[in-house]
């Protein structure tokens, strides 16, 4: 039999580390999971290792590099005792309590658990397209927009959020031109409306970005006309993709309560899923916020309900 842990924290975005940095201080002694370096787009510390410049987390008043937020983060958490094992769960079993959870064939198990995997943001997959994250390329308008002042840039999808970040980014860009890979948009009337509206958005109905072009940042993309296939540069300093995310939840498949899209459910204020004892905390559960900050918060939350919920079961 293995050694029951308190709490097992999976996951070490800011949701994940902000979870350990309580939990540690609480005396539980967490065990963070925290994932390995699969590929450069996919490793431990969550998506800000995927940034540069981090402007909008407070407390840093002249900014702050991503990886080096979640450098502290982690730091803070092993500074109270939490434990980390870089590799990534795979498989649960919460069917029974302590909760199980396997590394291959290496089993743990714990009184409680913290999911704080996280989302991903589905990419293009060109070329380039992950070394230039950080350097033109974003998923985030509202954390990067401001670095494109005056510029002329691209945003990809034709969603809600597409069209809300196109609008968004046109605060700050001299032009956005929107791609949209059909002759239509899927997002909302009073979306497209206000983006067909601005005379700042231009859009490219039946486009795709085929080519990134640019060594050290951006400096263009190729649109392919999905209709003819006839191709055209475009000089643009800025690419946000804006096609969707993806919550990281494969493995909580038939295990915990998740919406169609694959976002964990938990109860309204709380981070308190339909298991007693399993927290979810971060993008994993969270579509709307998607901040740096509210994962944090949320973290905190997942750490203060399962000290509350253990004390409790004691
Ligand atoms: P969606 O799945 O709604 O839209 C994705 C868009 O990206 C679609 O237009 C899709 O095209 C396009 N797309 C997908 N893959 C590719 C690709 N490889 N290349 C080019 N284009 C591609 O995702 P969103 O993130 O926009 O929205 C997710 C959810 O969040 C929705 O329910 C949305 O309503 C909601 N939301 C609401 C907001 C609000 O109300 N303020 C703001 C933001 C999001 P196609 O249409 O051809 O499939």
């Amino acid at each position: 039999m293995s050694n029951v842990r308190n709490t097992i924290i999976i996951g070490s975005g800011p949701a994940g580390l902000t979870a350990a940095i309580y939990t540690a201080r609480a005396s539980l002694e967490p065990l963070v999971i925290e994932g390995e370096p699969s590929s450069s787009s996919d490793q431990p510390g969550g998506q800000l290792m995927l940034t540069t410049e981090v402007e909008n987390f407070p407390g840093f008043p002249e900014g702050i590099m991503g990886p080096d937020l979640m450098i502290n983060f982690r730091a803070q958490a092993e500074r109270f005792g939490a434990e980390f094992i870089t590799e990534k769960v795979t498989k649960v079993d919460f069917s029974s309590r302590p909760f199980k959870v396997w590394i291959r064939d290496t089993e743990y198990s714990a009184n409680s658990i913290i999911v704080a995997t996280g989302a991903q943001s589905l990419m293009l997959d060109l070329p380039k397209e992950t070394e230039l994250i950080g350097h033109g390329v974003s998923t985030c308008a509202t954390c990067d927009g401001f670095f494109f002042r005056g510029q002329e840039i691209v945003v990809v999808g034709g969603g809600d959020s597409a069209v809300e970040e196109a609008t968004f980014l046109t605060k700050f860009a001299s032009k956005v031109h929107l791609i949209v890979r059909r002759d239509a948009l899927r997002a909302s009337r009073i979306m497209q409306d206000r983006a067909i509206a601005n005379e700042k958005i231009e859009i490219h109905w039946n486009s795709k970005v085929s080519e990134l072009h640019g060594e050290q940042s951006l400096s263009g993309v190729t649109l392919t006309d999905t209709v003819t296939g006839a191709t055209s540069p475009l000089a643009v300093t800025g690419l946000f993709i804006a096609i969707g995310h993806k919550p990281n939840t494969a493995i909580f498949q038939s295990v915990l309560n998740m919406e169609d899209s694959g976002y964990l459910m938990t109860r309204d204020g709380s981070t308190y899923t339909d298991i007693e004892g399993i927290f979810a905390c971060g993008d994993v559960q969270d579509h709307t916020y998607r901040q740096a900050i509210t994962a944090a918060g949320s973290g905190c939350m997942a750490a203060l309900d399962c000290e509350r919920w253990l004390e409790h079961q004691h």
